[in-house]
């Protein structure tokens, strides 16, 4: 697999350009209220990475991890929680940071159980958003992209887990 070509979808520079401008969006919506931004592993790393830095509020970041996939294309519909959260957010506003929303069904899941945690707000922010593809019908605040769909790698998207490390987002060519 590591032969097949990567046909560039997103550039670095499209990603970088979108990520500022969600940054100055996101720092306007959440003037004084200190969000807790969660960040979903493993997927989201390089999109947090980047978004931190394009805020200019105060905030915190933190991590979770979910499983839906194992390392199938397609969804399961069972999600797991691998690695829950090391700070507690009841009361604070919560702005979920994650890859892709694909069926919705990972969102669904991680949305329901953070509710139970009773936050002051809760929120999601994706850099890539395949809307034509939901199977549950979940709100999206914040969305990078909107793509087509097909499997997207690279920019901390994996394919059997590899291809994260690549800056744009590409579509595999086999
Ligand atoms: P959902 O539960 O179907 O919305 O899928 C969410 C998760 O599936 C994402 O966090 C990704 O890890 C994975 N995923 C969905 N579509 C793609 C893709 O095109 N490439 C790589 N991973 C994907």
């Amino acid at each position: 697999m590591m032969t097949s070509k990567v046909k560039i979808l997103i550039s670095e520079q499209q990603i970088q350009n979108r990520i500022q401008a969600l940054g100055a969006e996101l720092s306007e919506d959440y003037q004084d209220k200190e969000p807790v931004l969660v960040s979903i592993l493993r997927g989201s790393f390089l999109f947090l990475a980047d978004l931190t830095r394009a805020l200019t509020v105060p905030h915190e970041v933190d991590f979770m991890a979910v499983s839906s996939y194992g390392n199938a294309q397609e969804s399961t519909g069972v999600v797991r929680l691998l690695q829950d959260l090391s700070s507690d957010v009841s009361g604070r506003h919560v702005l979920v940071v994650e890859d892709i929303v694909d069926t919705g069904l990972t969102w669904q899941y991680i949305r329901a159980n953070l509710m139970t945690r009773r936050p002051a707000s809760l929120k999601i922010v994706t850099l890539l958003n395949k809307e034509g593809r939901r199977r549950v019908d979940v709100q999206v605040d914040y969305t990078g992209f909107v793509v087509d769909d097909a499997f997207v790698v690279g920019y901390g998207l994996d394919y059997q887990q590899k291809l994260r490390n690549l800056p744009y987002i590409g579509v595999l060519q086999e």
